[in-house]
Order: C-alpha cells, then structure tokens, then sequence
C-alpha cells in the first residue's frame, strides 16, 4: 500500500545520500561497469543514477515499484550468502512515494521505455530511445512532507554524504567505474581497473597513494586484500579506516582494532591509519545477529580474524621498515 511504502520510506530514505546508496547498489546487482551519479544541491532537488547494466524487462517494470515483489532473502544471513546487495525489495517503492521519479530503462533486445511516478502513484509509460541499462532521477523530494523536508542539513553537508557513499562504493568495487557529478561540476572519478590502489588515489589523493602498501594474505577461513598508507599519513579520524566484508561495507570495532594492533606503536597519539581491506569469508561464519541497515556484522571466528589481520599488517610495516 502507499501509506505502507511511505512508513517504509521513513527508514529506506533518510536523506539524499540513502536515495544514492539505494540507485548505486541496484546499478551494481544489474552488473554495471559505469556507474554515473548526479546530484544539485546536495541531492535535495536532484539525485539522478545512470547505469549501463541490464536493464529491467517490460513485464517487471512496475512490479520493481511495488513493495517486496523482489524479496529474495528468508534470513539476515543469506545476505552475505547472495551476491546481490538489495534484498529487501523496498528501496524504489519508498523513494517513489516520497518524491518525483522518473525511470528510463532498456533491456537487452527490447525499446527503451520511461516511466514517471508521483508520490508512489504511476502517472505515464512512454517509449524512449533505447540506451543500454537504467537511469532514474528523483526530484521533488519529501515535497509532501515539509517536516522531513526541514530535517536535511546544509547542501554542502548533505553533499559530503554523498560523496561519502560514492567512495565507499568504489572503494568496494574497484572494477567498477563510478563518475559523481555535484551541480554539473565532476566531483569524484575512479577508474574501474579492477585496482583498489588506483581507487585509493582518486579518493585520498596522489601523494597519499604513492605512499601505500597492498597486501594479500589467505587461511583456511580468510582473504583479506587491501591498501594501507605509510604511519605517518595517519589522520585525525577513524572514517580513513574502510572494511568490506564479502562486498559490503561495514562497520566492524573487532577488525579496526585489529588494524590498529598491527601498526602497533607507530601511530601518532590520536590518529588513524589511511586503509582499506577487502575480508573474503565464509557466509556461515558471519552471526545471525547481524543488522543489515546498520552495516554491522558479528562473527564466529572473531579472535581468529582478528589476529590474523593483526598479523598482516605487522609483517606490512616490519618489511617496509628494513
Ligand atoms: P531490491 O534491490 O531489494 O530487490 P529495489 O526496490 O531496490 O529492491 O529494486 C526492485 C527491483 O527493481 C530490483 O530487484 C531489480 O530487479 C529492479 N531494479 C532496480 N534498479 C535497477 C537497475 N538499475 N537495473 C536493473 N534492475 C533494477
Ligand atoms: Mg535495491
């Protein structure tokens, strides 16, 4: 129903930035190899994402605007099971009844077709010129509810959570090419090499890039992959500190710690490391007590990662030391 999407909205779609993570993370289950983003003012009056991925067939069109038609998880740990990121079916119902929307689409073999929604409700299907993959635009938003309105901070702040959620996603997708633009000016490009370093220099700059170390190690339960800047490019917050777990980012105490406790005493008193680490596991080790909106995880095996990324990053800087 409306009023269930609208509730749902109220969780699904807290700012623009929550619209952009929503768009993205469907961009990436279609298998995009670009992904374009484009917001003005700090996504309040535009949030637009375009893809180059598959596309959605006719038949599903409107079916993707109602709420769980697309379900595809039983439980909190197939999350990490599946390789798809959305598993709720909520995100397009919620933004939809929540704003202006328009859909453009095209499907391998089919027309290209645009669809407009209006506060949930669809006002138009119209044919459009086929161009491969998906671009929605959301305008207008939270119009109807001058409060939620009223609650976004400043452009520039809502600005920077975009961008926030456009490093992340390419820090955890390098093989993904992902371009942000902020009113028309380009604010963030990464390559979509494949090379976590190259997304690194993008998004910390040149000089800080030229001063990391990539690493890989493997065991019986772990991959971990990953950059991680020289001590002494430390900063002054732990928000520097990326962790993906199975490609998501997550918040994870037990690993920064762990990071932490492998660079040992050669961090200045209150800063942290530049890094980014990729953990590859097994599903079955990640607990079922996981909050998914959240992005924190619990897991099985923690003291054996835990040490085991200590390790690492020890070996890092006693070889980078010689
Ligand atoms: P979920 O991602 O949890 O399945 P969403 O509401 O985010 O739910 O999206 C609904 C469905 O619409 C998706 O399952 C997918 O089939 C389709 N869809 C949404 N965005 C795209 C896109 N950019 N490319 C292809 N399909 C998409
Ligand atoms: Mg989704």
């Amino acid at each position: 129903s409306l009023l269930a999407d609208k509730i749902a909205a109220g969780e699904v779609v807290e700012r623009p930035a929550s619209i952009v993570k929503e768009l993205v993370e469907n961009a990436i289950d279609a298998f995009a190899s670009v992904i374009r983003v484009e917001a003005d003012e700090g996504g309040i009056s535009l949030v637009r994402v375009m893809d180059d991925g598959l596309g959605i067939v006719r038949e599903d069109r409107e079916t993707a605007f109602e709420r769980h038609a697309t379900s595809k998880i039983q439980s909190d740990r197939d999350l990490f099971r599946i390789r798809s990121l959305g598993f709720r079916g909520e995100a397009l119902p919620s933004i939809a009844s929540v704003s202006e929307l328009q859909m453009t689409t095209t499907a391998a073999g089919e027309d290209g077709e645009t669809l407009l929604y209006r506060d949930g409700i669809l006002m138009e299907r119209k044919p459009a010129a086929p161009r491969r993959g998906t671009d929605i635009s959301v305008q207008k938003l939270f119009h109807r509810t001058p409060a939620r309105l009223k609650h976004l901070k400043s452009v520039l702040t809502e600005a920077g959570h975009i961008s926030d959620v456009i490093n992340r996603m390419a820090l955890a997708h390098p093989e993904i090419r992902f371009d942000l633009y902020h009113n028309g000016k380009k604010q963030f490009s990464s390559p979509g090499d494949g090379r976590l370093l190259n997304v690194m220099r993008h998004v910390y700059g040149p000089r800080t890039a030229a001063a990391m170390k990539e690493f890989h190690a493997q065991n019986a339960d772990f991959e971990i992959r990953g950059c991680a800047a020289l001590p002494e490019h430390a900063r002054a917050g732990r928000s520097y500190m990326t962790v993906i777990m199975n490609g998501r980012f997550v918040k994870s105490p037990i690993v920064t710690r762990a990071i932490l406790d492998g660079y040992q005493s050669l961090l200045p008193i209150g800063r942290y490391p530049i890094i980014c680490i990729h953990i590859t596991l097994n599903p079955s080790l990640i607990d079922v007590n996981v909050h998914p909106s959240k992005l924190e995880v619990r897991l099985s095996k923690e003291p054996e990662l835990s040490t085991f990324i200590k390790e690492e990053i020890r070996k890092l800087w006693s070889e980078a030391r010689l």
